[in-house]
């Protein structure tokens, strides 16, 4: 392929970011990459009534969390801006004049109810349902009886009477008949240019090569193909009818569409979570697309490095969130001990378990801490739970309840003093010694169940009968802050 791709990401800013929206930046971003083409971000905010500045803030924000950088769009600029619609609203304007002027669209005067009845009346008879190119041939009388009524026209697309064919990049061959493509509104009554015009205006403007998106937008192509012809004859754009593939559907829980209201389709939550960004991008990449010879784990500069659309599948995909979770352990796994612990530390800056700047000292305890949670962590939420117990101050260390009451019997109690004299008298703090010297006197000498008798000295320790490894845990809290976690519980 040439060095002159272009792709766009256009999402419009309503509501959180959900995954079908990231799948689809995704494939474009690795599309443009893997062609050495540009990777525009555009923003459809023409639906003020719908749209959002925190929404838009949160779109941006996601993105760069994500690492999927834009080349041309908000706050990088490039040549093609402004980037936002909202910022481009003259242009729209112009293009819909050009277009009416030059009889590719027509004022339609008819009124939503008219519409809708005589839709009713050809659903009756049998026939397409469809706006029935009522208005467009008006004579000038017409015309002036509607104005003389007070209605304002909206700006119809007159759909040339042909069949529209395109070869798509997912589901290759495609066709739609003209008697189910009736002619569209692009343009509202009170001047607001709806996302049929504004979409490929922007796409012909900025010279947009390949447009991929979901298999939702596939009854838009036709319209717009048919649109991209009228430009051509005005003189919107270079003359480009771009390529289209579209995505397969994204499929949830009971083989139901993944919609925007169910929960583990939001972005944000993953991010809530603690899924790592390489994580959950090299999921999405399987929804639809497979890397080959049953590879499933990947960096997104392989999946570039990779990505031929024609691996692209028409079928639908399945969203599986346990699959998810595991490819974002086994992404932690991958990581290095000094990178997992800058992202946990992040993680427990976030939920107040650190300070905004942690001292040499906590960091130094979070990187020895850091080879314990290695292997079993799924996702960095879990690291709060598991590593509290190493940074809170003595004085807020609290045991769970429940847990306590399992453990920490009445009948251990002897035990736990026991442990604090091997504890104090230990010429070395050292995870075997402690392990040794524990066993010996515990289990052999006072013959006490180690399953029972090490729970009670974790609960004890790290206030959860699910820590990490009991020996290295009290190995690197040292022996001073062990000795006065087990003597605090025997005062009670
Ligand atoms: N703003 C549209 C959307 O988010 C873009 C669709 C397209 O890619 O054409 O659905
Ligand atoms: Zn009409």
């Amino acid at each position: 392929m040439s060095n002159k791709v272009r792709v766009r990401f256009c999402p419009s800013p309503t509501g959180d970011p959900h995954v079908g929206m990231v799948r689809t930046a995704l494939f474009n971003w690795a599309f443009a990459k893997h062609n050495k083409g540009t990777f525009v971000f555009r923003i459809e905010d023409t639906d003020a009534a719908r749209d959002s500045e925190e929404s838009y803030k949160v779109l941006l924000d996601s993105m760069r969390w994500l690492g999927l950088n834009w080349d041309e769009g908000p706050e990088v600029g490039g040549p093609f801006g402004p980037y936002r619609q909202s910022e481009r609203m003259d242009i729209y304007k112009d293009v819909a004049k050009k277009l009416h002027e030059k009889g590719f669209a027509y004022h339609c005067y008819c009124t939503q109810d008219e519409v809708e009845e005589r839709r009713k009346a050809q659903k009756e008879k049998g026939q397409t349902p469809g706006y029935d190119a009522h208005c467009r041939e008006l004579t000038d009388k017409q015309v002036s009886d509607f104005k003389a009524l007070g209605r304002e026209p909206v700006l119809r697309f007159r759909m040339p009477s042909k069949t529209i064919t395109w070869n798509d990049l997912v589901r290759g061959e495609l066709s739609f008949e003209h008697e189910h493509i009736p002619d569209y509104v692009l343009v509202r009554a009170n001047g607001d240019p709806l996302y049929t015009l504004v979409n490929p205006t922007d796409d012909a403007l900025m010279e947009i090569t390949h447009v991929l998106r979901g298999e939702d937008l596939l009854s838009s192509t036709p319209r717009q193909i048919a649109l991209y012809e009228a430009f051509k004859q005005i003189g919107v754009g270079q003359g480009i009818t771009p390529e289209f593939g579209h995505l397969p559907y994204v499929m949830g829980e009971g083989n139901k569409k993944l919609s925007k209201r169910d929960p583990e389709s939001s972005l944000l939550m993953y991010r809530r979570e603690g899924f790592l960004p390489e994580g959950l991008l090299n999921y999405l990449a399987l929804l639809g697309w497979s890397f080959g010879d049953d590879i499933e784990f990947f960096s997104m500069k392989e999946m570039a490095d990779n990505f031929e659309i024609s691996r692209v599948s028409a079928n639908p995909a399945r969203f599986d969130i346990k699959k998810c979770t595991a490819i974002n352990a086994d992404w932690i796994r991958k990581l290095s001990v000094e990178e997992l612990a800058n992202r946990m530390e992040k993680q427990l800056i976030e939920v107040g378990v650190l300070p905004n700047s942690p001292s040499k000292e906590q960091k130094d305890l979070l990187l020895a801490a850091t080879p314990l949670v290695h292997e079993r962590l799924e996702t960095l939420s879990q690291v709060p739970g598991m590593l509290s117990f190493l940074f809170v101050e003595e004085k807020d260390f609290v045991v769970d309840h429940e847990d306590a009451e399992k453990s920490l019997t009445h009948d251990i109690l002897p035990a736990l003093e026991a442990s604090v004299k091997i504890i104090k008298e230990l010429p070395e703090f050292k995870t075997e010694k402690l392990h040794d010297e524990l066993n010996r006197v515990l289990v052999t000498e006072m013959g006490l169940k180690a399953r029972i008798v090490f729970t009670a000295l974790r609960v004890a320790v790290t206030g959860r009968r699910v820590s990490p490894p009991l020996f290295e845990s009290m190995e690197i809290m040292g022996r001073e802050k062990v000795i006065s976690r087990i003597e605090k519980h025997l005062k009670k």
